[in-house]
């Protein structure tokens, strides 16, 4: 059997690949555009800052890392997100010490998790996410949710809907978290979630299983347990969501399990993708800073999932053209040596020149490099035969209304960018 791709990861192949590449650029498009600089981390990090970063009770940290000893014997993580890692290196180069605060950040990404492989869930998978770190201010909450909003109606998607939520702040929430674990005790659970409940009580929420949803049916909510500060922050991140015209609703149940995730949650989430139906998801982490050695620097963001975002778009119908712009215009048909010579250099300039150019290679004869041009979606094939060269032209052919003329070979760079142009 020949090689196969491991387990729970694809390729991504022409033409299909084109729309990862058109999601990537659409969904990041909106932060680019209001002031949030790239950032690219190493693909591999040292474990501890996703056990410290990301959190130990978590799926992520306790199942799905993919974790490796190096040749020099560190213990490394191929990263399974992108919070923890940006952190890290704003930190580590001080950029929050520059004197402009939020420090706005968006990267793209491939991410790692040793998941049950399915669909929409993969063990590699890629990731756009945009981050604002060191402001505590409902608009910059609002903000990344619109510019993920934009980014969604970029593509054209009309079915991701959008979960919002708080969690408290660290005045509320270790009340509510007592409350909550009271509750629970008082459950009739299987044992791993009994042992959650004293950990990690709130992701206990979060617990996908329906027999258990029934059971939580009677849980205290957050919403009931907010501070005065935390009610009016999420009061004025909600009322400046309505006034930019964003549809949400509240989730009361949407959580994030760990102590340094604050107020604001959200998710967004798509109903033609089965039980994968999250395309991203995001919220604030105004503690994570300090857990990982800095000074206090609230911030929120998000990261959302490129595959699954080409699955909402398929689902929808939503295919476009997005190869249009890679496509090849031109295709150089050389029949026989000489040709070869000269259409590699005819390609060379229609390429500089901007055009999208290919040509037949392997010595075809003019059947099989006609097959060629038809199949390369081209607009025009050029043909050089040896008697054309002894002329000093070739044959330009409108593939699509089959008209040929014979054209100078000095003048078809002009001729051929003037038709395509328009
Ligand atoms: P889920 O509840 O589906 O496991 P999550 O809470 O683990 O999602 P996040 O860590 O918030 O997901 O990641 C943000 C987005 O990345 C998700 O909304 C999803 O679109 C995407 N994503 C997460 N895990 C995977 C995966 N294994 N394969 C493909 N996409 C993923
Ligand atoms: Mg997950």
């Amino acid at each position: 059997m020949t090689l196969q791709a491991p387990k729970g990861t694809f390729d991504w192949l022409p033409p299909r690949s084109e729309r990862a590449l058109a999601v990537r650029e659409a969904l990041t498009g909106p932060a680019r555009r209001a002031g949030y600089g790239y950032i690219e981390t190493p693909v591999f990090e040292d474990t501890a800052l996703f056990v410290r970063g990301v959190g130990e009770s978590t799926d992520i940290v306790s199942k799905e890392m993919y974790t490796f000893e190096d040749k020099g014997g560190r213990s490394i993580t191929l990263r399974p997100e992108g919070t923890a890692s940006v952190v890290r290196a704003v930190l580590q180069h001080g950029l929050h010490n520059n004197g402009q605060l939020p420090v706005k950040l968006w990267y793209s990404g491939s991410q790692f998790r040793y998941e049950r492989a399915q669909k929409g869930r993969y063990r590699h998978f890629w990731q756009v996410g945009a981050e604002a770190l060191g402001s505590e201010d409902p608009a910059l909450d609002a903000e990344l949710i619109l510019l993920a909003v934009d980014g969604y109606a970029a593509l054209g998607l009309t079915g991701v809907r959008l979960l919002v939520n708080t969690l408290g702040d660290k005045v509320c929430r270790p009340v509510y978290r007592a409350a909550l674990q009271d509750f629970l005790r008082g459950l009739d659970l299987d044992e791993a979630t009994r042992a959650r409940i004293e950990i990690n009580p709130l992701r206990v929420l979060d617990d996908k299983r329906p027999e258990v949803q029934a059971r939580l049916a009677g849980a205290p909510l957050v919403v009931d347990h907010l501070c005065e500060a935390c009610k009016a922050y999420h009061e004025e991140v909600r009322s400046l969501l309505t006034a930019a015209g964003v549809a949400y609703t509240d989730d009361p149940r949407l959580v994030r399990g760990l102590d340094y995730y604050t107020r604001t949650t959200f998710e967004f989430v798509h109903d033609g993708l089965g039980s994968q139906s999250a395309v991203g998801g995001g919220g604030r982490y105004d503690g994570l800073s300090e857990m990982l050695g800095g000074p206090p620097l609230p911030s929120v963001g998000w990261a959302l999932g490129v595959d699954r975002t080409v699955l909402a778009m398929e689902a929808e119908g939503l295919f476009g053209d997005e190869s249009a712009e890679a496509r090849v215009r031109v295709y150089g048909v050389p029949l026989g040596e000489e040709a070869r010579r000269r259409m590699f250099l005819l390609v060379t300039e229609l390429r500089r020149a901007g055009l999208a150019a290919d040509m037949s290679f392997g010595g075809k004869g003019v059947k099989g490099a006609m097959k060629g041009a038809d199949r390369s979606g081209a607009g025009y094939a050029v043909i050089l035969g040896e008697r054309d060269i002894a002329e000093g032209v070739a044959q330009v052919k409108d593939l699509a209304s089959g008209d040929q003329t014979a054209v100078p070979l000095a003048e078809i760079v002009t001729m051929l960018k003037e038709r395509l142009d328009k």
